[in-house]
Order: structure tokens, then C-alpha cells, then sequence
């Protein structure tokens, strides 16, 4: 629909998020084009072993005053299409998190689309979904797959015993360690 919609904080629940690799390109454009961008740590585990901070996932800080990503321009939309991070092709289809280490695409009923065309979202089946999003389902696919593969080694670190992360943390010791810990991007390239 091209609203901008996704591109700007929705009560107070909108997220971006970033892989690590997508935040450099970004910050490299942001430094090219003097705009003010920053980023801050989305998903992230606790690696008691080696007191770190394993980072997976960044989110994109939005402007102050627009609320919305600096990268949008409300004459032009995107202005970073070509390089756009994959959670932003995929909407509104997204990565809802299960568990710990798992999971699943999901439609943000956020979206105007989504909301507009709601009756006939709820009636489908999985084949119409694929259908309704044809453009964006192969990009959760690969948002999806791309986590999946990070959770994986994570969990082959702490099979190999190089990182131990905690199951059972208190929210005072979590946020101690953030502030605390050295951070350590985890990424697959
Ligand atoms: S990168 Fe582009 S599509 Fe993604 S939130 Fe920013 S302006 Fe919107």
C-alpha cells in the first residue's frame, strides 16, 4: 500500500529488527547521507561462561520527533529499497518468537493492509496466505531460515562448550550482565 505505516512506531509496539550485517550497511548510508541513525540491541542471550553478551538481533531507533525510521521520507518512502533489511520486505509477515530458540512467521495485525482486508486474512488458508503475500512470504522464508540458522549455532557453541547460556536468569541479574558484559555479534557470514 506503500502507507509508511510499518516504517513508524505503532502504539508504542513497532519494532524493526536487524542483523548484525544489515546494521553496518545501514550505518554506512546513514554516514554517507549525515543522517542521524542509530540502532539498539533487539535479541540477545546471556553467555555466562564467557560473560558476554551474544547479540543476534538489532532494532532500528526511531526519530524522535517522526516517530519513524530515518530512512523514510514521506515524499519518497523507502530510501533505502534496494538494501532494505529483510524483516522490512517481509512485513507483514514477521518472526514471532515461540521459545527460547524457536520461531514462527507471523502477520502483523498492525498492518493497514492486514487490518483492512481482516475477514478474508482470517478465512484463509495457508495456500491463500501464500497467495495474499506472494511477494513478501519468500522473504520471511529466508528471515525465518536465516534465524533459524543462528539459534543452530548457538546451540552448537554451547554443545561444543564455548558459550553456556543461562535458562535461568532473574531480570535483576539480566540486567545487571547488560550492563555489565561485553557484547559479541553472532552471525552466519
Ligand atoms: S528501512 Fe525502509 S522499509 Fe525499513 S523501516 Fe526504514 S524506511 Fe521503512
Amino acid at each position: 500500500m506503500k502507507c509508511g505505516t510499518c516504517c513508524h512506531e505503532i502504539e508504542f509496539k513497532k519494532r524493526i529488527p536487524l542483523y548484525p550485517e544489515e546494521a553496518d550497511k545501514l550505518i554506512e548510508i546513514a554516514k554517507e547521507r549525515g543522517i542521524a541513525f542509530k540502532i539498539v540491541e533487539d535479541l540477545v542471550f546471556p553467555d555466562v561462561l564467557n560473560k558476554k553478551i551474544l547479540v543476534v538481533t538489532y532494532k532500528i531507533r526511531l526519530d524522535n520527533e517522526t516517530h519513524g525510521c530515518p530512512f523514510y521520507d514521506p515524499e519518497k518512502g523507502c530510501t533505502v529499497h534496494e538494501v532494505k533489511p529483510l524483516a522490512c520486505k517481509a512485513y507483514p509477515l514477521a518472526l514471532k518468537q515461540v521459545d527460547a530458540f524457536n520461531f514462527q512467521i507471523s502477520i502483523d495485525p498492525l498492518c493497514n493492509f492486514v487490518d483492512g482486508n481482516y475477514d478474508l486474512i482470517k478465512e484463509a488458508d495457508f495456500a491463500k496466505i501464500i497467495e495474499i503475500f506472494r511477494n513478501e512470504y519468500p522473504n520471511a522464508q529466508e528471515h525465518l531460515k536465516k534465524n533459524k540458522n543462528l539459534m543452530l549455532k548457538i546451540k552448537e557453541l554451547e554443545y561444543e562448550k564455548k558459550i553456556k547460556i543461562s535458562r535461568e536468569i532473574s531480570l535483576e541479574e539480566f540486567n545487571k550482565y547488560l550492563k555489565e558484559w561485553d557484547r559479541e555479534e553472532i552471525t552466519t557470514e
